[in-house]
């Protein structure tokens, strides 16, 4: 990577071989023009559920084109089926311009989602008070669990909260960091702590829940919507 930053490029981690895919061909990332930080965000939206359906519709396209078919056309198709890829995902998704990026506080573990937050709290359960040392835990829910990329190994415990229902926990086994909450009743979900993002300022709490552990030296913003446990449904 230093190497090619030496030249004057900008070198990006294209991430596990797992995730090679998705600089293959009528992914967003391949052969397109993309300055560093839209790669990264390619990369980040990257749905591997569309490709087959961008490489179906190009075959035909090559098709059309017979045997006279040159380098420049392959490269201009290329291109098309990208920024084709990018229009369906703004058209099929309400995806954030800029991921939500973090992790944990050694960088062994890193996320990134381009999914908005369907839910973000303040959390004054045991469970958080014990895990983040202090009164509450502050929360941003993410639809489309899947859909997350998590780089590094993190380890997970369980645990049954106040409500009965279990929770997974990842954490960093580096340095220890939560970096992630899974539900077992709710699979598709995937929660982050607020202080976790790289840009923390961005969590919007608008809700309180398990204000009935309430500790009195953890005053929250009274104008938060709060709950006795969590909100109903
Ligand atoms: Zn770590
Ligand atoms: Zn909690």
């Amino acid at each position: 990577m230093s190497l090619v930053e030496d030249t004057g490029f900008d070198a990006i981690d294209g991430g596990s071989l797992a995730e090679s895919w998705r600089q293959q061909p009528i992914t967003r990332a391949y052969c397109s023009e993309l300055t560093a930080d839209e790669l990264r965000a390619a990369l980040t939206a990257a749905n591997r559920m569309r490709a087959p359906q961008l490489r179906e519709e190009m075959v035909k396209e090559f098709m059309a084109l017979g045997d006279k078919i040159t380098t420049e056309d392959i490269v201009r198709l290329h291109r098309a089926a990208s920024g084709k890829a990018i229009a369906q995902s703004k058209v099929a998704e309400p995806l954030m311009n800029q991921p939500y990026t973090g992790g944990c506080a050694c960088g062994a573990i890193r996320y990134a989602t381009r999914h908005a937050p369907v839910f973000q709290n303040h959390c004054q359960c045991r469970d958080c008070q014990r895990r983040s040392g202090t009164g509450h835990g502050s929360y941003l829910t993410f639809p489309a669990r899947a859909e997350m990329t998590i780089t590094g190994e993190p380890t997970h415990w369980e645990v049954a909260g106040d409500s009965g229902n279990m929770k997974i926990h990842g954490f960093c086994p580096v340095c220890g960091t939560q970096v992630y909450l899974r539900f077992a009743a709710m699979p598709e979900l995937i929660a982050v702590p607020a202080g976790s993002l790289d840009e923390p300022g961005r969590f919007e709490p608008q809700v309180l829940t398990y204000r009935v552990r309430a500790l009195a030296w953890d005053a929250m913003d009274p104008s938060l919507q709060s709950f006795e446990r969590m909100p109903p449904g």
